[in-house]
């Protein structure tokens, strides 16, 4: 045998240390897979149309063997959707599933892939009602695994890289896309198409991954996880809540309609500092009399939304949703809603979390 022939046979030779399910020295992570482009496919891989949530759970681990290097990963499919589909059902499931997973000790810490389109909303949800300091991590794909240049694996292989890291834990959910990692409550997503389209946009990043090396910078805002006051023990149904963009000329129409929907709180996705229309401020505020939790948020991607500023909340009868976008601050006014509360405790919970 040749020196040449001889180093390319040894570099064939499977790696001692991996087996398809890791060794027993690797922390076990578990992989729970909703679907979205991550898990997506197309008949060419140079076409924008795809179908998401093409590619199950052990198709998806397996087209990352580099990942069970890092980690002993066990697969369950909580759903196979795109996550513009996302809904109460899979959120309790998923939620439910993870607050099971993370009491196991065998268990270091959870991955869980999403579609983009709403992995903010899920990822927020996730940080008010799981009960552990252990890491949960996020991470989707804006290319479906089908095309040249899915960012999916690289995603996916750095999502595990920082759910088994130890620094990881007690920094509630954490989002890895493109090298970044983000906390739930900051992250949004900020392009329709680019690769990079998330962005931390208020408070910036948790830290970087890069091809499994971690750099973390610093805690996520606001209250989370082990910290949170939210349960789902025995939590069947969330309250609605609906959410209504603010625009030249509106009127009343809309908030009303909400609530004869069934809305138990609506957010405005403001303009500017969560304004909106004499008309409409003052459907609002009859609403807000009439028990509606109402919340002001802009559709203005950074800078707070402050109490009392232009609006006089307190006379008004609102809340202010500070740093929280309209989708962050529906997902904190459903778990807040799960029990009644007056306007000045939700303000409070909205300063906390
Ligand atoms: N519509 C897809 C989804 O959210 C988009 C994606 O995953 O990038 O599931």
């Amino acid at each position: 045998m040749t020196a040449a022939v001889a180093l390319v046979f040894l570099c064939h030779l499977p790696d001692a240390r991996v087996t398809a399910q890791g060794t027993s020295s690797q922390p076990t992570i578990a992989v729970l897979a909703t679907g979205g482009t991550i898990a997506g496919a197309a008949a060419t891989n140079v076409q924008a149309g795809y179908t998401s949530g093409q590619v199950g759970v052990e198709q998806l681990i397996a087209a990352v063997p580099e990942a069970k290097k890092l980690a002993n990963l066990r697969g369950e499919q909580i759903s196979n959707i795109g996550s513009q589909d996302m809904n109460d059902e899979v959120w309790l499931k998923l939620a439910n599933r993870v607050n099971a997973l993370v009491t196991m000790p065998e268990v270091s810490g959870v991955v869980i892939t999403h579609g983009t389109d709403t992995i903010e909303e899920t990822a927020y949800f996730l940080n008010l009602v799981v009960k552990s300091k252990k890491p949960v991590v996020m991470t989707a794909a804006m290319r479906p695994a089908t095309a040249l240049s899915a960012d999916g694996p690289l995603n996916f292989f750095n999502a595990v890289a920082v759910a088994a890291n130890k620094d990881a834990a007690g920094r509630g959910v954490l989002v890895v896309l493109n090298d970044w990692i983000h906390g739930a409550a900051s992250l949004t997503k900020t392009s329709t198409t680019a690769v990079q389209t998330f962005l931390s946009p208020q408070s910036g990043l948790i830290g970087t991954v890069a091809y499994g090396d971690i750099e973390f910078f610093r805690a996520p805002i606001g209250k989370h996880t082990a910290d949170s006051e939210f349960s789902l023990s025995g939590v069947t149904a969330l309250p609605r809540v609906d959410i209504i963009m603010a625009h030249e000329n509106m009127d009343g129409a809309l908030i009303d309609a909400a609530v004869t929907a069934g809305a138990k709180g609506i957010v405005i996705a403001g303009v500017g500092n969560g304004n909106l229309t004499q008309s409409a401020v003052n459907a609002l505020a009859a609403q807000a009399k009439k028990g509606i939790v109402c919340v002001r948020a802009s559709r203005v991607v950074t800078g707070r939304v402050g109490r009392n500023v232009e609006l006089d909340d307190d006379k008004l009868g609102f809340v202010a949703s500070l740093d929280k976008n309209p989708q962050k601050a529906r997902v904190l006014l459903r778990l807040a809603l799960l029990q009644p509360r007056n306007v000045k405790d939700v303000q409070r919970i909205f300063d906390e979390y």
